[in-house]
Parts: C-alpha cells; sequence; structure tokens
C-alpha cells in the first residue's frame, strides 16, 4: 500500500551482520572523473555496486544491486591513479552503493593512493552506517574507515530531506572528519561545514 512504502524506514542490520565477503561482486556503478560535486575540489568519484540499506528515495537505486554495472578491474585502478595525479584534483570519492559492503574493492584504492600520493590527495566516502554503527563493525570495514579524510554517514531519510544541505540528501547525515574523530574517540564535524 501506498502509506506502507511512504513510512518504511531503511534497513537497520545488527553489528557484523552485513560482510563485504558475503556480498560483494566487486562491480563498479560508475566512475567520474575531474567533477565538482562529490566533496571538496575537484575529485575523482568511483561509485561501487551494492547497498542493502533500501533507504526509500536513494538517489542511486540502481547501484543497490550488487550485480549492477562493471567488474572492478586494474586498468580502471590505473586510470584512477593516473586522473588523480593532475595537480589540479583533490582527492578521491568512495560512493555507491555502499563502499563499506565493497572493502575489497575500497581497500585496494585507498592503500594504492595512499603509497603513490601518500596525503597529498584525500579521501571521502558515503555510507549508510553511521560513525557510531562502523566502530562495532568487522575489520576490513574499520580498516577503510581508518583511511579516510571525510565520512559522511547515515542512512538517507525522506522524513529528513532537504536538498539545501552540503554534500548530503537528509539531516540526520554528518560530515566527519575522520582523523580527529579517532584522535578525540567521539564524532568531530568537518570545519568547513557552512550548512
Ligand atoms: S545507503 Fe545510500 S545507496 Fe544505500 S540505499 Fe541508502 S541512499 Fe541508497
Amino acid at each position: 500500500m501506498p502509506k506502507e512504502r511512504a513510512t518504511r524506514l531503511p534497513n537497520n542490520p545488527k553489528p557484523k551482520e552485513w560482510l563485504a565477503k558475503d556480498h560483494s561482486l566487486q562491480y563498479i556503478a560508475d566512475y567520474k572523473p575531474f567533477n565538482f560535486v562529490d566533496g571538496e575540489g575537484v575529485r575523482c568519484s568511483i561509485y561501487v555496486s551494492g547497498c542493502l540499506f533500501n533507504c526509500p528515495g536513494c538517489y542511486n537505486k540502481a547501484a543497490q544491486n550488487f550485480h549492477y554495472g562493471q567488474p572492478y578491474t586494474k586498468e580502471l585502478e590505473d586510470q584512477i591513479m593516473e586522473d588523480l595525479s593532475q595537480s589540479y584534483v583533490q582527492g578521491l570519492t568512495l560512493l555507491g552503493g555502499e563502499p563499506f559492503l565493497n572493502t575489497q574493492v575500497c581497500l585496494k584504492l585507498v592503500h594504492r593512493l595512499r603509497k603513490e600520493f601518500g596525503h597529498t590527495k584525500d579521501i571521502w566516502g558515503w555510507s549508510g552506517y553511521t560513525w557510531e554503527e562502523l566502530q562495532k563493525e568487522s575489520a576490513d570495514k574499520q580498516e577503510l574507515l581508518h583511511n579516510l579524510d571525510i565520512l559522511v554517514d547515515g542512512r538517507f531519510l525522506l522524513a529528513k530531506k532537504d536538498l539545501t544541505l552540503q554534500f548530503r540528501g537528509s539531516s540526520n547525515q554528518r560530515i566527519i572528519d575522520v582523523p580527529k574523530s579517532l584522535a578525540a574517540g567521539k564524532v568531530v564535524i568537518w570545519d568547513k561545514l557552512v550548512h
């Protein structure tokens, strides 16, 4: 019934209920080099395939399917590194689908970026998981989190939808400074947040 659909909420996994090793097919929904919308500065964005949160109003419903798009390849990885090497590119952005349910792909990318560029390029990631949930999650998810500079966290909630927000779709989502939050042991919001 439409009423039921309107009031349905995203799925809420228990800690470690969903694991990348059980779900990811290592598929990529899209790759967008040199864009200005997925974080600060000029960025190269990779959209991994597969997400289990199933938020009503999801901005990329097709990418909820783990089999959507194309398999991740070494050629694509090489292309991303070459694109990132441009001096005007600020960094890499991981989106989905759900990056934390595709840690096989995302860890390859973040490790190679850090090896080749150190911290001269930054890494932003979007997740349906909240910061607090990720603290109780599997080792691969924690490893990915520790490699991010910025995490935009939480499900998309239609009831809190606000198109005026910077880099997020609903007001429950936060733009989190990951290194500062890890050091403080609590969420520290990005210091360039305007709205
Ligand atoms: S977490 Fe993001 S990708 Fe996943 S269903 Fe929700 S809005 Fe879509």
